[in-house]
């Protein structure tokens, strides 16, 4: 019994299954999310400066000042509240990935709950867990117009005495939700009631396609500064996934939770990638790359919907993030009434069925639940990749009409 017996029953990561699938059978992979193309040229040329500069050895536990300055300016410019001093309020992490646990293992007291919204990011309730913490599951789920929401009752029945935090994510992983105004209003309502820490992940922050529905910071809305960390990375902003560049805003008390952790798990992060990730968010190539970015996902989301519904799914509708939930109901059972298809019953049979015999890999969203039912019937796809890439999968998922 090698795994131990905290982190069993979690298994393998659906990305790293779904990615060798993919490769095994030479499918397209629609799945896990990253782009199949390299990030923009000015960041490589400042990646290769700062390591041709000697920034080589360790950084500063908490990240190099450059970063932390530049992340305070582009927090405060998109919405959030003034950082007088990035050094007290910031830690970078290798990527949000590492965040998390550094937020979660650093605040969290073990027998504390923690709410957590379904569909999450798989690594969420991982993390709870190994903070020994209990997660409180919520559903989001699509109302009338096709938008998933929460049932406002049944978020304020989730608080309790017991509840140390809500663990929220927006832009949303994997349903394409950006929550509104409204609706963190709410959330923060509650956590203020009820004293409540919001760790909130905004990994997608800058990936959003509605003016109706801006990405807000929870951090800004009144009385939540002092209770919020913020999440977030470089990763799917400037297409280097691969750099795992993250970190943590948080006021200087909860930062202090976050680094008592930070330094055992990694001490520091990538002394050059900081540096090229500071121009990133501090140069006008950054700006410039964002929104030509921002403009081709767009375009990339809309193409995929369309392939999607015209292959017999229900695609709903993404705001935000490079994902699109779709339901696949019709085409599961659809498949399921051919000969020999009786076994495409959900989600994962269906899923593993496109990669090996169509040829287009995406994921099964049951993963990112709790209570399984209310996932088996979606699939996930990302659509950061090529148009061409994209055009492929059109054509191979066209033959799921025939
Ligand atoms: N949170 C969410 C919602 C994500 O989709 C991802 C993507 N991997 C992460 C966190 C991890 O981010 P990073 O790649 O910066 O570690
Ligand atoms: N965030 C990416 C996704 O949701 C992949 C993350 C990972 O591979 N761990 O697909």
């Amino acid at each position: 019994m090698p795994v131990s017996s905290t982190l069993a029953p979690f298994g393998t990561s659906i990305f790293a299954e779904m990615t060798g699938l993919a490769m095994r059978h030479q499918a397209i992979n629609l799945s896990q999310g990253f782009p199949d193309f390299d990030g923009p040229d000015f960041l490589k040329v400042a990646a290769v400066a700062a390591i041709r500069a000697g920034h080589n050895q360790y950084a500063r536990s908490f990240g190099v000042p450059a970063l932390n300055a530049a992340i305070a300016r582009d927090f405060t410019t998109t919405g959030g509240y003034t950082i007088t001093d990035p050094d007290t309020h910031i830690t970078i992490t290798s990527g949000c990935t590492e965040a998390l646990p550094a937020t979660i293992l650093g605040l969290i007291n073990p027998g504390d709950e923690v709410i957590l919204i379904e569909p999450f990011y798989d690594s969420y309730p991982a993390c709870i867990a190994l903070a020994r913490a209990t997660p409180r599951v919520l559903t989001l789920r699509p109302d009338k117009s096709g938008t998933f929401a929460l049932d406002p009752a049944e978020l304020e029945a989730a608080f309790n005495t017991r509840t140390r935090a809500i663990l929220l994510n927006t832009p949303h992983n994997p349903t394409g939700k950006v929550f509104s105004q409204a609706e963190l209003s709410h959330i923060s309502s509650l956590c203020i009631k009820h004293n409540v820490l919001c760790i909130v992940d905004e990994v997608y922050e800058k990936l959003v396609y509605s003016p109706a529905l801006p990405h807000l910071h929870i951090a800004s809305f009144p009385g939540m500064a002092e209770r919020t960390i913020t999440l977030s990375s470089l990763g799917k902003s400037f297409s280097v996934t691969g750099w795992k560049i993250g970190w943590a805003i948080a006021p200087p008390h909860l930062t202090a939770g976050v680094r008592a952790a930070h330094q055992f798990l990694t001490f520091a992060t990538s002394t050059p990638m900081q540096h090229a990730a500071a121009h990133a968010l501090a140069s006008p190539d950054g700006a410039a790359y964002l929104k030509s970015l921002i403009a081709q996902y767009a375009a990339s989301r809309d193409q995929l919907a369309a392939a999607l519904t015209h292959a017999g799914f229900i695609p709903h509708r993404t705001d935000g993030t490079y994902f699109i939930m779709a339901d696949a109901s019709p085409v599961i059972s659809r498949l399921a009434a051919r000969p020999g298809l009786g076994h495409i019953q959900d989600d994962i049979t269906l899923c593993r069925w496109m990669t090996e015999h169509l040829k287009v890999a995406a994921i099964p969203p049951t993963a990112f639940y709790i209570n399984k039912a209310h996932g088996r019937h979606f699939v996930r796809f990302a659509f950061c990749k090529k148009p061409e890439t994209l055009a492929a999968a059109a054509e191979r998922l066209n033959m799921l009409c025939s």
